[in-house]
């Protein structure tokens, strides 16, 4: 059963992974908004740039699925990315509340820093930032990629631990995870790849099975056939 509230507030939604170790400590429910109004050259997934797309998903189909992770997975948290979650505030501080009262931790990457976020006046922003355990902040930027802290994709982002659930520990120094699923006939690659490496599955499909050979076709005429 679900554990946070049937609520029909909706949300543009364009990735969920329900149980990944590539997005943060432990194993998580990772959630891509749909829509970012930054451009940092290099980032890693612009086809969630744009609001338009993505799929429209209400809280409490959200949390259902939460709770299914939590339950089927034994998933400790929730990871907020983007798509950009501070421009998706109200929604993600309805995720981030019904994580919390599954007894979820609540992680979020941000494009922003933490000063021009206390700076913005929307009341959900601060609120967002009250239910975080964990945020990352700052842009992406390519030219100073991080190779000692797992999960952070530039030198310039900065983590902060805002309750004493987290703390930097020998977890966070090993190298980056990059996962990569085979999801239908898609492949689904999450978590921070080496810069070599980024964008290289882009286009990737599984190859469709080769078609069984074709039977015999029946005479039209049973009978009449040559012999
Ligand atoms: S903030 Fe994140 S999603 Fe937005 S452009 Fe930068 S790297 Fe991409």
């Amino acid at each position: 059963m679900s554990c946070g509230p049937a609520n029909d507030q909706t949300m543009q939604i364009a990735q969920v992974v329900p149980c990944t170790e590539a997005e943060g400590p432990g194993k998580r429910f990772a959630v891509w908004f749909q829509g970012c109004p930054l451009r940092c050259p290099g980032c890693c997934n612009p086809e969630f740039l744009p609001f338009r797309g993505g799929e429209t998903k209400t809280l409490g189909e959200m949390t259902e699925w939460m709770t299914r992770a939590r339950d089927g997975s034994g998933i400790e948290g929730i990871t907020l990315l983007g798509g950009e979650p501070f421009a998706h505030a109200p929604a993600a501080v309805g995720l981030a509340r019904s994580a919390r009262e599954c007894g979820l931790s609540v992680m979020v990457f941000s494009g922003y820093t933490i000063e021009e976020l206390w700076g913005r006046p929307d009341p959900a922003v601060g609120e967002l930032i009250g239910l975080t355990d964990i945020l990352v902040d700052g842009p992406y930027l390519r030219e100073q990629p991080d190779t000692d802290r797992r999960w952070i994709g530039s030198k310039n982002q900065r983590i902060h631990f805002l309750t004493n659930r987290y703390r930097f520990d020998d977890q966070w120094r090993r190298p980056n995870t990059l996962e990569i699923r085979l999801v239908g006939r898609e492949i689904s690659v999450n978590g921070f790849p080496a810069k070599d490496a980024v964008g290289l599955w882009k286009g990737w499909k599984r190859k469709k099975p080769p078609a069984p050979a074709a039977a015999p076709a029946a005479p039209e005429h049973p009978g009449s056939e040559p012999k």
